[in-house]
């Protein structure tokens, strides 16, 4: 239903539940497999990030019961919330499934590139092949002797990069919270950016609020360098915020950038040009900004089945 290939109607009910070598196990309700075609046609170009986030979701769930049942009205905010992956992060993406499918250095592992492609957010298998080849010309993985990109072994280059990424990305459960932090400000971090962050079950660190004695724009850096990704909220145009996040995208590490809308005709430098979270409302943030974390970086350590 989410993608075009062949799945299975395993199970109805109150919902169905469909099961696609591709995009995992999933439910949906009676009105979401009515609309589906329509909706899955307005956004053609985006279906592979609905795969992504169904596939993630169920590995990050295991039984089917805990699934939840998708919607019309979430579906559409997934789709219009997800962002592509970037082509570094789809090459890293791949070599963290082939690390993780090497028991021994230099074993050869089999990649699926024909069921496993939303794994790394790619549009289809087509695209899984040219990262797998990228990895390999990037002298992080090598093919069999056939040359075959289905059989790759990490290289000794491809685990060090492995082990610089399990670093904060797996381990890594803070989110950097780059933000004006004055009193008409307040709310929208209590009550959007927060819990949001708490919900897609990550740890927002919010530099004003720690305990420290050093150098500010030293602390400052350090708790960037520990933190998985970053929310800039551009609300005020702090010059602090511009700064920081700046400093997250040389690190090659994502920004999810935000704005109230009566401020945002006014940001500058090149951040117009960015996915933004513009927002009216505090409840309008929390919502949109919980499914960007969950669409673009899975879910974090701390999350709980609800
Ligand atoms: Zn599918």
């Amino acid at each position: 239903m989410i993608c075009t290939v062949e799945c299975r109607l395993a199970e109805t009910g109150n919902c169905y539940l469909y099961v696609c070598p591709a995009c995992g196990p999933y439910n949906v309700c009676e009105e979401l497999k009515y609309w589906a075609k329509e909706i899955m046609g307005d956004f053609a170009g985006k279906r592979h990030l609905l795969s992504a986030y169904t596939r993630e979701a169920s590995s990050a769930i295991k039984k089917p019961a805990g699934l939840e049942i998708l919607t019309v009205d979430r579906v559409k905010r997934i789709l219009s919330e997800s962002a592509e992956s970037t082509v570094l992060e789809k090459l890293d993406s791949l070599l963290m499934i082939a690390a993780r499918k090497s028991e021994i250095f230099g074993d050869f592992c089999n990649l699926d590139f024909d069921f496993d492609y939303p794994l790394l957010r790619a549009r289809n298998s087509d695209e899984m092949e040219n990262i797998a080849h990228g990895l390999i010309q990037q002298g992080l993985a090598k093919s069999s002797y056939d040359g075959d990109a289905r059989n790759i072994a990490v290289t000794v280059e491809g685990w060090q990069r492995v082990q610089e990424q399990q670093l904060y990305r797996e381990k890594s459960k803070n989110v950097f919270v780059a933000m004006s932090f004055s009193d008409a400000t307040f709310h929208i971090f209590e009550q959007a950016i927060d819990p949001a962050i708490r919900g897609a079950g990550f740890v927002p660190i919010r530099v004003d609020r720690q305990e420290h004695t050093d150098d500010i724009n030293d602390f400052i850096i350090r708790q960037i360098r520990a933190s998985r990704f970053m929310v800039s909220d551009f609300t005020e145009h702090k010059n602090g915020v511009y700064f920081e996040s700046g400093f997250m995208l040389g690190l090659e590490r994502r920004v999810i950038w935000t704005c109230h809308r009566d401020h945002f005709g006014k940001t500058h430098f090149d951040t117009n040009h960015r996915a933004f979270i513009v927002y009216g409302t505090v409840e309008e943030l929390r919502k949109k900004l919980e499914d960007r974390i969950i669409a673009t970086e899975g879910y974090g350590p701390n999350y709980k089945q609800t």
